[in-house]
């Protein structure tokens, strides 16, 4: 017997292999991997077919807490998390209060460690309230307990082209990075969803991908011009990928994350009016869907983040210009992204390693996470199963909320297990 948990996952393949191996975890680490281990009181996982993944990492998820506990928690966020194999989130600052100060910032973190389902990288605020005017403390959100490197007024667009040159300046000190919700306020007004045939068609505002667009370039010319890192959340646009593959060949330190939604769905699907289908950025069309994903397979958009945004029933379930934007997105990311990604033959599960894992937990300055698996690595790691028969998506999950676009639909591939610091937070698909 050993004096604390110890797992050797036995047949497993390692997401970039083709042998079957097995992987010892014990003392929160990866202590070895080869096809004849052994560790006398470790138990057993028989992997027999499924796939290893160094633990995953959003870079983008909306917690809703503090203030909107009737949507969703640190405890049901991270377990919804865990459940889709996740073992780091970033979690957004559109909290209430806003997550603008040391103090919720600190809040957050250790929500996070108490609920222990996967880890918690708080996001800070780029200005006071979202209020889009002036500069949050993002050195002492920095410095505080909470260790912020990823700043976001996510939700909001820093529109202001002098604010968010500031704040790029700032940040460049303890290697930040601004991550922007790229989205121009005045061309966006009233915007219900894309602005197409289908616009036209439902008689509602239209959201122009220029509106996208023109942040995007922007802004890339503003983190070249200061030299700091800027990240652009849910890339939704055909032209976005093309600015953001221009910005990356003059070397320009610029990231970039899309959603599953924007690699599976497209606008066609308001045609009912049903809210479950309402986000921003809006679903794009066909061509925007394609070309979202050469790009994330060719490397110009560098990961998948969920943008999982849980509202209450009654946010959802009303008239569609009345209607919350957002999708959830953490339990079915991963199976979407087979779907999207690897069954259509643009990505390797190598290659998903990268995007989901390795990439963002690189962006997002994570350091303990997104490490290959290999001896001496830290025990994140998501057990996944490939060849599971499509199931049809159900909104009952641990999320507190309901509103995934995905229900109803047939979904490859099933998280087995996974596990964060060497110890199960989910097995045989459930949570421990
Ligand atoms: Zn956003």
């Amino acid at each position: 017997m050993t004096d604390h948990e110890s797992w050797l996952i036995r047949g497993v393949t390692i997401a970039g292999s083709d042998a079957r191996t097995s992987i010892l975890l014990d003392g929160g680490a990866v202590t070895g991997i080869g096809p004849d281990l052994d560790h006398p009181g470790a138990r057993i996982l028989d992997a027999d077919g499924l796939i290893a993944l160094p633990g995953l990492v959003d870079l983008h998820t909306h917690l809703r807490e503090p203030g909107r506990e009737d949507a969703e928690t640190v405890q049901t966020g991270t377990a919804a998390a865990a459940l889709g194999g996740f073992t780091a989130v970033h979690a957004m600052a559109n909290t209430d209060p806003v997550a603008d100060t040391a103090g919720v910032v600190e809040q957050v973190w250790r929500l996070g460690r108490a609920a222990g389902h996967c880890d918690v990288q708080p996001v800070g605020a780029v200005t006071v309230g979202l209020n889009g005017t002036r500069l949050a403390e993002l050195g002492t959100m920095a410095d505080s307990a909470a260790r912020v490197r990823v700043f976001s007024d996510d939700g909001r667009c820093v529109a202001d082209p002098l604010l968010m040159r500031r704040a790029l300046e700032y940040v460049k000190a303890f290697d930040g990075v601004i991550a922007q919700h790229a989205q121009d306020p005045r061309l966006t007004e009233g915007a219900q969803l894309n602005e197409g045939e289908m616009s036209a068609r439902l008689g509602l505002a239209g959201w122009p991908a220029v509106a996208e667009e023109g942040i995007i370039a922007r802004d890339c010319l503003l983190a070249a011009h200061v030299g700091s890192a800027l990240h652009i959340c849910h890339v939704s646009t055909a032209g976005s990928a093309e600015i953001i593959r221009w910005a990356k060949s003059k070397g320009w330190p610029v990231t970039a994350e899309v959603t599953p939604h924007h690699l599976l769905l497209t606008d066609e699907l308001a045609d009912g009016y049903d809210p479950v289908f309402k986000v921003n950025p809006p679903l794009r069309t066909a061509d925007d869907v394609a070309e979202l994903r050469r790009a994330l397979a060719d490397g110009t958009i560098d990961c998948v983040a969920t943008d999982h945004a849980p509202h209450p029933v009654e946010a959802k379930e009303t008239e569609w210009s009345e209607a919350a934007f957002g999708m959830t997105g953490l339990e079915t990311a991963l199976r979407v992204v087979q779907r999207a990604m690897v069954d259509t033959g643009l990505l390797d599960w190598a290659g998903v390693a990268d995007r989901m894992s390795v990439r963002p937990a690189r962006i997002g300055r994570l350091t303990g996470h997104g490490v290959p698996l290999g001896p001496g690595a830290p025990g994140h790691l998501t057990l996944y199963d490939p060849a599971a028969p499509a199931t049809v998506v159900t909104p009952d999950g641990a999320s507190k909320s309901r509103n995934t676009p995905f229900a109803g639909l047939e979904l490859p591939g099933r998280v087995v297990a996974t596990f964060l610091r060497g110890v199960p937070t989910v097995l045989d698909g459930k949570l421990t």
